[in-house]
């Protein structure tokens, strides 16, 4: 942590592309206070970002940045935390990102247990290619690709998380700031993989959800469904158990801290392992073994 005063407007960069109300901004926005609560310098931070309109975050975030592949941001995050333990690395992306096309990273990264922040803006759709059917969208969902209604189930990627050992998992809201605030700092303070899947609306492909045969607004419609386990009454995070119930009997529409619990991180198991950054480390490269190489072709 620097010493140096901080404030939100630390971390803003180019103005949004986003569509105007899209959840993205209140994703970003609750990154940038938690930021500044925590007292991080721009310089501290790697956010690591996949292909999407929620990709676009760490072009509209001041800190360092990579922008990766489809589904590939997990890989990534990982192996900078790994050279780098002194940044705060985050990933970034959305649904069809991280659960489609990154389904596998997601999984192992859960398991590994490398001492990141992965934050997925989910909005049950492809937004940035128009609106196609994503792995979260609910069964029944009409796009262009599933002009009758989508056949399939969701992916449960809180359930998956739960299942592979995730070491702290919650859900935020776009539309609550406050929370996702909170959210945000515990994660990042948390030592181990923390998923933090954010329900953060698509206005222009889900702009509305359709619920006893009325079309309901989705900030509305989150805010009305949302069972905040913050607030339930002795509602342990600590419990696996608990955490399985909730998700179940509420169909996955909960916010707040879902699960939480204190294991060593990937580097721990590492033998031979230091925390010292890689870019400090006095090395001396031995090129021998390439220059015999490179002769081959001279
Ligand atoms: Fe946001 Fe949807 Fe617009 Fe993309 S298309 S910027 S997800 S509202
Ligand atoms: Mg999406």
């Amino acid at each position: 942590m620097s010493a140096t005063l901080v404030s939100p407007k630390t971390f803003v960069s180019e103005w949004p592309t986003w569509c105007p109300g899209c959840g993205d901004f209140g994703l970003m926005n609750a990154l940038m206070r938690a930021a500044a609560k925590l007292g991080l310098q721009p310089h501290e931070i790697c956010i690591v970002s996949g292909i999407g309109c929620s990709g676009k975050l760490n072009s509209y975030f001041n800190s360092y940045g990579l922008h990766t592949l489809h589904g590939r941001s997990l890989p990534v995050a990982q192996g900078v935390k790994l050279a780098n333990p002194s940044l705060t690395v985050i990933a970034a992306g959305g649904d069809g990102d991280g659960y489609g096309i990154g389904a596998g990273h997601f999984m192992h990264a859960v398991r590994r247990n490398v001492d990141m922040t992965y934050i997925v803006m989910d909005n049950q759709v492809y937004g940035l290619t128009k609106g196609q059917t994503s792995p979260t969208s609910p069964t029944g969902f009409v796009s262009l690709t599933t002009p009758g209604g989508s056949a399939e189930g969701p992916v449960r990627p809180l359930r998956v998380a739960l299942a592979n050992g995730c070491s702290w998992i919650a859900q935020g809201f776009s539309g609550d700031l406050k929370q996702l605030v909170d959210l945000i700092i515990k994660a990042i303070q948390h030592r181990g993989f923390s998923l933090l899947n954010v329900q953060s609306p698509c206005v222009t492909w889900r702009e509305t959800i359709v619920e006893d045969g009325q079309k309901v607004g989705i900030y509305e419609w989150w805010k009305k469904h949302l069972h905040n386990l913050d607030e339930e009454a002795g509602y342990d995070p600590t419990s696996r158990t608990m955490a399985f119930d909730r998700l179940l009997q509420h169909e996955d529409i909960v916010s707040g801290l879902i699960y939480a619990e204190e294991r060593p991180s990937y580097r721990e198991y590492l033998k031979g392992y230091t925390d010292q950054p890689m870019s400090e480390m006095a090395q001396v490269l031995d090129t021998s073994a390439l220059e015999k190489i490179a002769a081959q072709f001279r």
